[in-house]
């Protein structure tokens, strides 16, 4: 069985979903009160690949919603007690998923290894961040000519290019896209510097300098709601990839020319009867979903139970391929623009 730990995008999002799932009790509690709550399972699932491999799933809700990322010790103990509530349930790899992931890498919990009498067993967990980054290689692949974006003379702009998904993103864009040019956005500076050793390229620029020079942008890093970006300095076409959680750039970028794609994202080929995605607002939850969700099917899919994303910097071109292949094979595809957009540009 593969597992996925999901949140709610916000604190009334998860009352009102608590609510509607008859847990009254949590739902009308104070932040507080959520902050003890206990992970859920919430929902099983049968799911069936284009291919006819039939596997089952389990959707846990970590009861963690955003509001509490300032309180560090909650957080941690959110993931770490819905780990424990998968790995109990027997679960035999569980994707991380929004926040989760990303409080289990900066809070360094591979130090908290025992819960209660639960010792986790990292080879049961994943953070599907392979998945996620072959997903949004390809989707500027995709998307990109369609705006008329030749890729061998676009600059390719990757703010979090340091990160987990950035540097993969640019492994893949140096070593198989073959773009003309990447500019590389993070706040340090020594680690960018790393980044352009290894891949032999690449300009480091800070957001203000990368974004009138790009073609495409490719956010993946967590960005600060109140950011602020003069839209009349970008380029038309610009393509932008909102691979970052919360999705929230094409409240910011909405004009003409400028094309925000939600990145990251899939779409299996025929509906999966489950209710989790409502929660994440996918335009078809019953079929679209997170990559780093999605990896956690192939895995399983593919019987391979294995920790297949996992620490920082550790995705190889390799790893992509194989979850890419999985992911075509079982019946994914990338999400795509919005076709009636496509045509105005052709
Ligand atoms: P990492 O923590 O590994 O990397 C974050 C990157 O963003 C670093 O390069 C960091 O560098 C940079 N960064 C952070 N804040 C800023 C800022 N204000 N300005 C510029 N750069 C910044 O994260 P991951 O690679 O694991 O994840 C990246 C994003 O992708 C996250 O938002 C995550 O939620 C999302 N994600 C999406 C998934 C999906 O399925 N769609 C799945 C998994 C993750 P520095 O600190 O030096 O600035």
């Amino acid at each position: 069985m593969f597992g996925l730990i999901g949140h709610s995008t916000s604190f009334t999002d998860a009352r009102k979903k608590a609510m509607d799932l008859g847990f009254n009790h949590i739902a009308e509690g104070d932040l507080d009160v959520w902050c003890s709550a206990p992970p859920q399972l919430v929902e099983h699932f049968e799911v069936v690949s284009a291919i006819g491999k039939k596997i089952e799933g389990a959707y846990i809700d970590s009861c963690f919603v955003p509001e509490m990322l300032g309180r560090f010790k909650t957080a941690r103990r959110k993931v770490l007690n819905a780990m424990e509530l998968a790995q109990k349930k027997g679960i035999s790899i569980t994707a991380l998923g929004g926040f989760t992931s990303i409080i289990f890498e900066n809070f360094n919990l591979l130090q908290n290894k025992q819960v209660r009498n639960t010792t986790l067993d990292w080879e049961r967990f994943t953070t599907g961040n392979t998945h996620t980054a072959w997903v949004i290689s390809r989707q500027l692949e995709i998307n990109a000519p369609l705006l008329g974006i030749d890729l061998k003379k676009a600059s390719v702009a990757v703010v979090g290019a340091t990160g987990d998904i950035g540097s993969a993103v640019c492994r893949w864009l140096t070593e198989r896209t073959y773009v003309k040019e990447l500019l590389l956005v993070a706040r340090q500076q020594q680690p960018l510097k790393d980044l352009q050793n290894n891949l032999q390229g690449g300009r480091i620029l800070s957001l203000e300098e990368a974004l009138p020079e790009a073609d495409i942008v490719v956010w993946v890093a967590s960005m600060p709601k109140n950011l602020q970006i003069d839209k009349s300095k970008l380029r038309n076409p610009c393509l932008m990839i909102d691979g970052g959680y919360p999705k929230n750039l094409d409240e910011k970028f909405s004009g003409s020319g400028i094309h925000v794609l939600k990145g990251g994202i899939v779409e299996f080929f025929e509906d999966i009867g489950w209710n989790m995605m409502e929660i994440a607002e996918m335009e078809k939850p019953q079929r679209q979903m997170f990559a780093c969700f999605a990896e956690a099917m192939l895995l399983e899919f593919e019987n391979c139970h294995t920790n297949f994303s996992w620490g920082r910097n550790n995705i190889t071109l390799e790893k992509m391929d194989f979850i890419g292949e999985a992911s075509l094979r079982h019946g994914f595809t990338t999400l795509g623009l919005n076709p009636n957009l496509q045509v105005s540009f052709a």
